[in-house]
Order: structure tokens, then sequence, then C-alpha cells
């Protein structure tokens, strides 16, 4: 499907191609594709067109899996260019990598075959079902969701929330115990269950701040039945399999946080050096400077942090530490660079009339899912304290 990808020319021309698509393709359609319905269908449906024809689609994947087959660190250039619209992950294939990494790594044959290939070529979408909301998702030993194997069949009884993307996704890993009397990190499966499935209740799409077209499900299963082979993984290996979907998928989401903050640092820019007040520009003030360099400091340091996890987990490494550390702060900065692009537009920073309100609403989510920052600095300060220059680099 793509070209491979192995030198540094190549991932430079893929850099300025990307940068391109994105802005003058998929930015242009973000009006569109935010209203919904059958516009915003056939404009996503024509950007992923286009982004397969132009050798942009899916660069992260394997190549075995019809990818561009890039590793983490040249795909976090990528990535960060894809992250600069809402809509740039779903237009260049980008999108739930962690799933695909997920079922590439523990799913079987068949199991591939029916959900991982249509997943990279983006006929299909996945949701993860973890969180519930009658317990700390903080912690996820404490689920109550369960599944109990019944011949040749999964019965699968709970009640999730903020399973995103549910109501447009083929099928949910639902994670649920297993195995009630194994010690808690080893009570849990992963499980495949097709959104369809007899059972499978969407009960609401909770509305949430940011999200204006809807995907944050409320799920009540009752009964489900799905056969035993949908097992993804080994029983009780669900809290592990949880953890390696995780890691990947918090520095895809930093990737990302980069696009936005830097997208909307351009903007702080281009308005500061437009808008005049007082005798001079916007940009030609001190205080204004200061929220550029701070701006551009923090974007630096997170991409640096971002790139150093990307290459650690290359290497093989876990990189608990890199991932917790760039999770919390690459949070903060997001949201203070947004925060720093609204204020310096004034009322106009607050209106619909820019990206900045919607980014604004979004980046306050990154505190929170997948973990959030007070575990992220728990998990930090623990190794730490047990290995002071673990994060050292000698
Ligand atoms: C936009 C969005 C999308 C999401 N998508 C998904 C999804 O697709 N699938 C899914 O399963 N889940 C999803 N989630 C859920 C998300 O992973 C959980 O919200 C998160 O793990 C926190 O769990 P909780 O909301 O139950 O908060 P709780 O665990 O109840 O924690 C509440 C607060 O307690 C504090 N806290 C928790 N632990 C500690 C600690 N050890 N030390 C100090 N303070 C602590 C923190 O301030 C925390 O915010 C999503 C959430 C959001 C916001």
């Amino acid at each position: 499907m793509n070209q491979n990808v192995s030198n540094a020319a190549d991932i430079a021309d893929l850099k300025l191609r990307m940068r391109g698509f994105i802005n003058d393709r998929v930015i242009p359609e973000e009006t569109t594709l935010l209203a919904g319905g059958d516009a915003a269908r056939d404009a996503m449906a024509a950007l992923k067109t286009d982004a397969k024809s132009a050798g942009l689609w899916a660069l992260g994947h394997p190549e075995e899996l019809g990818g561009g087959g890039l590793s983490l660190m040249d795909f976090a250039y990528l990535n960060e260019i894809i992250g600069r619209s809402h809509f740039g992950q779903m237009a260049v294939g980008s999108v739930s990598m962690q799933d695909s990494i997920m079922l590439h790594r523990y799913g079987t044959a068949e199991q591939k075959a029916a959900w991982l290939d249509p997943l990279v070529a983006g006929d299909i979408y996945p949701s993860v079902g973890l969180t519930e909301p009658e317990v700390a998702g903080s912690d996820p030993t404490l689920m109550q969701t369960t599944a109990v194997l019944e011949g040749d069949s999964w019965v699968i009884n709970g009640h999730k929330w903020f399973t995103t993307g549910a109501n447009s996704a083929a099928f949910t890993t639902m994670f649920c115990e297993t195995e009630p009397d194994a010690q808690r990190h080893g009570k849990f499966s992963a499980i495949i269950v097709p959104t369809g499935t007899p059972g499978y209740t969407i009960d609401r799409v909770v509305r949430t701040m940011g999200d204006t077209l809807g995907s944050h499900c409320e799920i009540s299963l009752k009964d489900v039945r799905v056969p035993a082979e949908n097992l993804l993984g080994e029983r009780g290996k669900g809290f592990l399999i949880a953890q390696k979907r995780l890691g990947p998928g918090r520095i895809f989401h930093c990737m990302r946080w980069l696009g936005q903050a830097q997208r909307a640092f351009e903007l702080m820019c281009d308005y500061a050096n437009r808008r005049y007040a007082h005798g001079s520009l916007l940009g030609e003030k001190g205080e204004i400077q200061r929220y550029i360099a701070e701006s551009a400091a923090e974007i630096q340091a997170a991409r640096l942090m971002t790139l150093d996890a990307a290459q650690a987990i290359d290497a093989g490494d876990e990189a608990r530490v890199q991932i917790a550390l760039i999770k919390f702060w690459g949070a903060r900065m997001l949201h203070n660079v947004i925060d720093r692009a609204i204020q310096v537009h004034g009322a106009l920073g607050v209106t619909e009339d820019t990206p900045l309100a919607l980014m604004y609403r979004e980046a306050r989510y990154a505190r929170i899912y997948d973990g959030p920052d007070e575990v992220h600095r728990m998990t930090v300060a623990r190794r730490l304290l047990k290995d002071p220059v673990g994060n050292a680099p000698w």
C-alpha cells in the first residue's frame, strides 16, 4: 500500500508532503467534518482515498500489515504533523494505532483477518472498554465486569463507560474479570466483542466538553455471548495486555498534542504580528514575547522528551518512566500553550471563529485519559525513589 520508507531523506520528504496534506487538504475540511452527517462522511472518505494515493496512509503500521513500517522515532515527527488537525489521524490511517499494535501482538491469525486487516485499511474502527463508572478507572484492578466461559462461549455481564468511539466501532476489546481467584493483576482477560452482539447496549453517548459529535459511550453488557476464540491473548493476561496497549498509546497522544500545541503557537505568533494596541504590535510587547518564548521552550522540551521515549521504546525498553514523564508534562504543555494563544487573541480566542476554543476544551481531557496526572507522577516518583539515577543518560 505504501512506499518502503527507510532513510532520512525519505523522512524529510514525507514530513513535507504530510504537512502539505494536513494543512491544505484536511484543515480546510474541518468545519464540514465537525458538522457531522453525510457531508462529513463523504469528506472523510475523500481524504482517506487521497491519503492512500499520496503514499501517506498508515505510515506507522508494520509493513507486513500494509503500513509504512516507520520506527516509532521516525513516526513521532510525522504524527506531530498529523496531530495538527483533530481529524488528521483518521484521514491518514493512523487513528487507534495502539489497538492495531495490540491485535498485531496478541491476535490469532483469524482475529487478525477479521479485525486487524480492515482496521489498518481504515474500513472499520475499534474501541476499548476498561473504565467503569462504579470503580476508579485509574486503578484497573478494580474492574467489575465479568466473563464466564460456558461451553464454547464467553458470557459477559457488566457496565462500562467512556468507551470512546463505540458508537462507530465494529468491536470493543472488553476487559473483564475471568479469574476471580487469581492475584489482582492476573484476574482479567481481554475479549473481542462485536458491537452488534445481542446484550451489548449503548445506553447513552455521554456529552462531554469538546466532543462535538459525541463519542464517549456508556455501555451495559447483559449476558453478552461471544465465541471462546474471541479471547485476545491468554486468559488472565488482560492487565498486561492493557498496559502494553497503553504504553505506545500514551506516546501517540503526546505526538498529537505537539501538533496541536504547534498549531496554536503558530496562530498566536501570526496574531501577535498583526494586532496593534497601545502604540505597537502585540508581538513587540515584552509580556507577549514572554508567552511566545515560554511556549516555544515548553513545546521543544516536550518534543525532545517524546522523542526520547520513542527512541527507548524502539530500542526495546518498556520506557515506563519516560512515558509517564511525557504523559503529565505533555498534557500540561498542551494546556499552557493553547491557553496563551487564546489570551493573545483576546475575545476572538474564546469564539468558535478560530480552532483554539475546541483545542482548549479537548486539551483538558489530556490530564485524565490513559491515566490521570497524579498516577503518572506516582509512577515516576516511585521508580526514581528506588533508583534516582535510573533516568539519567549515563
Ligand atoms: C476523553 C476521554 C476518553 C476516554 N476514553 C476511554 C476509552 O476509550 N476506554 C476506556 O476504557 N476509558 C476511557 N477513558 C477513561 C479514562 O481512562 C479514565 O477516566 C481514567 O483512567 C481515570 O479514571 P476515572 O475517571 O474513573 O477517575 P478515578 O480513577 O476515579 O480518579 C479520579 C481522580 O482521582 C485522582 N487520583 C486517582 N488516583 C490517584 C492517585 N494514585 N494519587 C492521587 N490522586 C489520584 C485523580 O485526580 C483522578 O483524576 C477516557 C476518558 C476521557 C476523559
